[in-house]
């Protein structure tokens, strides 16, 4: 498996914390990116987190799937049981750009 494989299956967990607006541990977090790439990790992990949740009006709604609303802890739990591999997916993709780009 690639690094960046790797990378984005542990940052499922990060994603749908944000997603769920839980806060996560940023030393954490650091520690799993590395320095080099910790600043462009916390882009891709609230980018993501962006486009699969919303909030409406202090309700948050899954917009993967459209359901909801849920609770934070709810959302989180459905992300992470129901979406995981399509985060994963999501945050690879965004990670492969995000390097592409950084490398130019
Ligand atoms: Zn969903």
């Amino acid at each position: 498996m690639s690094r960046v494989d790797v990378l984005s299956e542990r940052l499922i967990e990060f994603v749908a914390r944000a997603a769920s607006k839980i806060s996560y541990d940023q030393r954490k977090l650091a520690a799993i990116s590395g320095t080099s790439m910790y600043k462009i990790i916390v882009n891709v992990v609230n980018r993501v987190s962006d486009f699969i949740s919303e909030d409406r009006n202090g309700l948050l709604w899954c917009r993967l799937c459209g359901r909801g609303p849920f609770t934070k802890r709810g959302l989180y739990l459905h992300l992470v049981r129901v979406h995981g591999f399509e985060i994963k997916d999501i945050t690879e993709d965004e990670l492969r750009r995000e390097l592409t780009t950084a490398q130019k």
